[in-house]
């Protein structure tokens, strides 16, 4: 089969005939691409900043947010079927550790992740497991959704904590409407009956994000703190999703914030700088948020099959996948980038 392999760090992608992935284990399935998702974070395993991390050995398949049909499944594999529409969850788990029991998928003691430790999604097939996939609504194909699998599940993850605390009459802050933001938006739109402000430097953004549920937006101008204070009669709001992470955003972010109020980090890239004396005056919590749980997974994808949530793509031929590496890095993708195969 084709596959698009990392063949060294700082060097171009690959691609390359390979032998297909089989079923080696009872709960293996291997699924044939529909999508693959092109992230950031591809470009980032390509600098090499994943490689201490992941400790992967080259070449292997990129490629971690992917989406199709089942193709073949092991002996003990009872949820899925061959020919099954799904969309996976990015990492392997084992299901018997703690974190795992816990649903906490995310932390699972003994996990693997397709794309960044092991053979993604750049390809025509994969093998995953049985309890990485989640069946699509008949309603959904792969190529809506595969790039929720990663991003959108991020946002669905921060979003379902978030919202689980909100109350009517709260005011929910959300910086940043761009491509993981506007995934955010959707979800607390979704899931939660608090206001939703929301704050970004690009007006065009800001038009998307009414569009999509926002009950406010405000210009990111430097009046834009006091003027999201004002959306909760200046006593700041209940929760800040923060989708930048950079560039001052968490200085304005925390400044937005009510006593008691709770910060959702999702954006990355600055450090967080508040004395310790306003945190325990205030009572503010800083939240962090990695990927998401299958559960998580299975409720963005219900999200999806209402109609809630949708995403914008731009669609590549597998074998154009320099073409989409390329428009990613110089901001040319318009929504998410998805390989077909
Ligand atoms: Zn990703
Ligand atoms: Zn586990």
């Amino acid at each position: 089969m084709r596959a698009v392999r990392v063949v060294g760090y700082h060097q171009d992608l690959q691609m390359v005939e390979i032998d297909e992935p089989t079923v080696q284990g009872p709960l293996d399935v291997i699924v044939k691409i529909g999508a693959a998702g092109v992230c950031r974070t591809d470009l980032h395993i390509l600098e090499g900043q994943w490689e201490a991390k992941s400790g992967v050995q080259l070449p292997y398949t990129i490629g971690h947010e992917n989406a199709g049909w089942v193709h073949a499944v092991g002996d003990a594999v009872t949820n899925v079927a061959v020919g099954d529409k799904v969309i996976l969850h990015p990492l392997v788990t084992c299901g018997l550790c703690r974190a795992c029991r816990l649903g906490d998928d995310v932390h699972c003691e003994n996990n693997q992740f397709p794309g960044i430790n092991t053979d993604g999604g750049y390809a025509e097939y994969l093998r995953t497991s049985a309890r990485s996939c989640v069946k699509l609504d008949d309603s959904l194909e792969p190529a809506d959704v595969a790039a929720l699998a990663d991003a959108g599940l991020t946002a669905q993850h921060a979003c379902a904590k978030a919202a689980r605390l909100l109350r009517p009459g709260d005011v929910c802050a959300v910086i940043g409407a761009g491509g993981l933001g506007h995934i955010g938006i959707q979800c607390m739109k979704a899931m939660s009956s608090a206001t939703l402000v929301v704050v970004d430097r690009n007006p065009e953004a800001l038009a998307l994000a009414k569009e999509i549920g926002a009950d406010h937006t405000v210009l990111a101008d430097g009046n834009h703190v006091e003027a999201v204070r004002e959306f909760s009669g200046g006593a700041g709001v209940a929760a800040v999703l923060d989708f930048v992470g950079e560039g001052g955003a968490t200085a304005e972010g925390v400044a937005m914030l009510r006593n008691a109020g709770n910060y959702y980090v999702i954006g990355y890239g600055e450090n967080i700088d508040v004395p310790t004396i306003d945190v325990i005056s205030t009572e503010i919590n800083f939240i962090g948020n990695l990927v998401g749980s299958y559960t998580d997974l299975q409720d963005l994808m219900t999200l999806a099959a209402q109609g809630k949530v949708k995403l914008h793509t731009a669609q590549y031929k597998l074998d154009d996948f320099q073409q989409a590496i390329d428009d990613l890095d110089a901001g040319k993708v318009r929504g998410r980038a998805i390989l077909i195969p």
